[in-house]
């Protein structure tokens, strides 16, 4: 692999502004998305693969055909190319630093922005490697387009090295995933792959096919505005009911307080006057049973004060937004037991863990498409401080050749 047409892509995908937007209904979300679409389309026809294909939804998708005499299963992979609105991702300039000596990397002198390893400890792991950051004023992309840099350098490796061999593969790069809505117009049937992997998880070696389930509820609290001079025995303040409400749930199944297999309740948005207050929960977690069972809480919660309140002051409405992919990636194991071979096959230790969220991977996996998340490399996503060494991105594109390559083996 060349690094430094590898360093090359990377900055080319991620000084293209792709970030997507939460309150816009569209499809995708913002129209600049379809600049990158665009540059990959041509490039995915550039470097000789089959069948590229942007559909009107923004999705890219194109074909490596197999050059082998006997069938094994077609396997796709995945990444998607918008980024996060949580922090902006236009002008976005990366500083390229290589041979990184394990001390402060300064993104911002003006502003003072250092990206510290006394902060950031995972940088450590990747002294002597080159490392890839912002200017400190941006996100830097690395979620996902360090994901669409492999994907387009693994086809293009296994294309130049026709020796290397490999059944039918299906790529495809997809818009909005950043707002949760990237596998909504996936067209599995024609992507037409057995199964895929998503290149969008974070340090060298994750692998990842567990996620939350995962549900929104609203809760909505009415009360009743009277002059609070004349208010006795009359007025309901809704807000504090809502309060003994919000006191009501676990106080320690929140998500500063848990980690790894545990779930949560999230009050992410509270809006209240005496009137009407309404209350925006998330509720996760990876077993199903303990989830219906968090879902159960909150209306049992509710029915309980206004019991006490004698009226239906509180209503809960809560909606699924997702499932654990685990129930669809179990009876599949083996694709999942592959990636593992192969990271492990060129030295890298497997990090397998139970996602806190969910992945387009996820949605797919209930589409019928099984889908694992594999490492982009990248680290504090989302954000000014996001980061992603240059080595992480080719051992991403050589697990992507190792798949490919796998598969052949297993299927023989
Ligand atoms: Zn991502």
């Amino acid at each position: 692999m060349n690094k430094q047409h590898i360093i090359n892509r990377f900055v080319k995908y991620v000084t293209i502004d792709t970030e997507s937007d939460p309150n816009n209904p569209k499809f995708p979300s913002t129209e600049k998305q379809w600049d990158l679409a665009r540059v990959l389309e041509k490039e995915l026809n550039d470097i000789g693969m089959e069948d590229v294909e942007l559909d009107d939804n923004c999705y890219l998708m194109a074909t490596l055909p197999s050059n082998i005499d006997y069938e094994v299963p077609t396997v796709g992979f995945v990444a998607h190319i918008d980024t996060s609105p949580d922090f902006t991702g236009a002008n976005v300039k990366p500083q390229v630093h290589e041979n990184y000596n394990g001390e402060d990397i300064v993104l911002n002198k003006e502003q003072n922005i250092v990206l510290s390893p006394s902060y950031f400890e995972d940088l450590l792991q990747y002294k002597g490697q080159t490392i890839i950051t912002t200017d400190g004023t941006t996100l830097l992309g690395a979620d996902d387009k360090a994901g669409v840099t492999e994907i387009v350098s693994a086809m293009e490796y296994l294309i130049q090295h026709p020796e290397i061999k490999h059944g039918k593969i299906r790529i495809c790069f997809t818009p909005d995933e950043e707002v949760g809505k990237g596998a909504h117009k996936f067209d599995v049937e024609k992507f037409g792959a057995q199964w895929a992997y998503t290149m969008d998880g974070s340090q060298i070696g994750e692998l990842e096919y567990e996620n939350f389930n995962a549900a929104g509820a609203v809760v909505t609290i009415n009360g009743k505005i009277v002059h609070p001079g004349y208010a006795k025995g009359k007025m309901v303040n809704s807000m504090t009911i809502a309060s003994k409400f919000i006191n009501a749930l676990p106080a320690n199944e929140v998500p500063e307080k848990t980690s790894g297999y545990e779930g949560f309740f999230h009050l992410h948005t509270m809006e209240g006057k005496v009137e009407q207050t309404v209350l925006k929960y998330i509720i996760r977690d990876h077993d199903m049973t303990l989830f219906n069972k968090r879902k159960e809480l909150m209306l049992e919660t509710a029915e309980k004060i206004n019991k006490q309140l004698g009226k239906d002051a509180i209503s809960v409405e809560i909606k699924d937004q997702y499932f654990n992919m685990k129930e669809k990636v179990e009876p599949v194991m083996y694709i999942v037991d592959i990636a593992e071979e192969v990271m492990k096959d060129m030295g890298i230790t497997p990090l397998i863990k139970p996602i806190r969220g969910g992945t387009d991977g996820s949605q797919l996996s209930y589409m019928g498409l099984p889908c694992p998340n594999i490492f982009a490399g990248g680290h504090n996503f989302h954000g000014r401080y996001e980061y992603v060494p240059v080595e992480s991105i080719i051992k991403a594109t050589e697990v992507i050749v190792g798949i490919a390559q796998k598969v052949t083996e297993k299927f023989k």
